[in-house]
């Protein structure tokens, strides 16, 4: 498994960096957002390092489309399947951490 030692989520996946899990397979690891926009609010990361979604298309289609699975499991278990997806890509769309994450919001009726 390629890791970074520096990267936030790199740890988070490790566990040296505390998280509260809500799903784990065996490429795949999802946690809540300690600053959460949403009732239920939940990052979806590829255990192995990648930047942006654009990194983990081009390298691991596959593990992009796991993202998006476990993103409706969780919506499926808190909000009869109904969730917002959003990738931020690229500091002046607010991504603050490069290691690539989903942002899965759910859990009640989201503002338009
Ligand atoms: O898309 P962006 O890169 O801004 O998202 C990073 C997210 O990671 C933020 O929503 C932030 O609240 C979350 N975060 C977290 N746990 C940390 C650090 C950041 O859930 N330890």
């Amino acid at each position: 498994m390629h890791t970074e030692e520096d990267c936030l989520f790199c740890r988070i996946v490790a566990g040296t960096v505390p998280s509260t899990k809500v799903f784990e397979n065996s490429t795949t690891y999802a946690f809540k957002d300690v600053h959460p926009q949403a009732k239920v609010h939940v990052l979806v990361v590829p255990k192995k390092h990648y930047a942006d979604v654009h990194e983990l298309a081009e390298s691991d289609p596959a593990e992009l489309a796991d993202i998006i699975s476990v993103a409706q499991h969780i919506a499926d278990e808190e909000y009869h399947g109904h969730f917002r997806l959003e990738f931020n890509t690229g500091e002046d769309a607010g991504q603050s951490v490069f290691h690539v994450h989903a942002h899965v919001l759910t859990g009640e009726k989201l503002e338009e």
